[in-house]
């Protein structure tokens, strides 16, 4: 089960604090379909608690790997520097897709993408069943 799912099932059909996001489904030919992604927006207190908690358990991944003999000269320093990451991160993550949902417009199969990045349009996608790339777009701008 993935965890957007699992929160699906959990929280109901949308987290508190999400909203659903049209958005236009281009391939390479002139066919379009439409996607709906759902965001979920942190303000400055939230996305400073998500960050911490990243950290912290990044950290707190590098204090057990510590007592790992030999694998701790990569592991400790690689969990510190990847909470660093995911405190940056995490900090400048005002908009988090939660899902994207759409139907690919070159072959049809309706699908979940990828969606483990912050939500920003235009951006690509990857169609699971074809594998050719799309672009999602605003609906507004075409
Ligand atoms: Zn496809």
């Amino acid at each position: 089960m993935t965890p957007v799912l699992s929160r699906r099932l959990f929280f109901g059909e949308l987290m508190p604090g999400s909203r659903s996001e049209p958005f236009l489904l281009t391939g390479y030919g002139k066919n379009s379909t439409t996607g709906v992604a759902t965001v979920t927006t942190f303000e400055r207190a939230e996305r400073f608690r998500r960050a911490v908690k990243g950290l912290a358990v990044a950290w707190g991944a590098a204090l057990v790997s510590f007592f790992i003999p030999i694998a701790h000269l990569l592991l400790v320093p690689g969990f510190v520097l990847t909470g660093v990451f995911v405190f940056t991160k995490r900090t400048r993550a005002r908009d988090v897709t939660e899902s994207i949902h759409g139907t690919c417009p070159n072959c049809g199969h309706e699908q979940d993408f990828d969606s483990s990045s912050d939500w920003h349009l235009p951006r690509h996608l990857t169609c699971a069943n074809c594998s050719r790339l799309l672009t999602a777009s605003p609906k507004s701008t075409c």
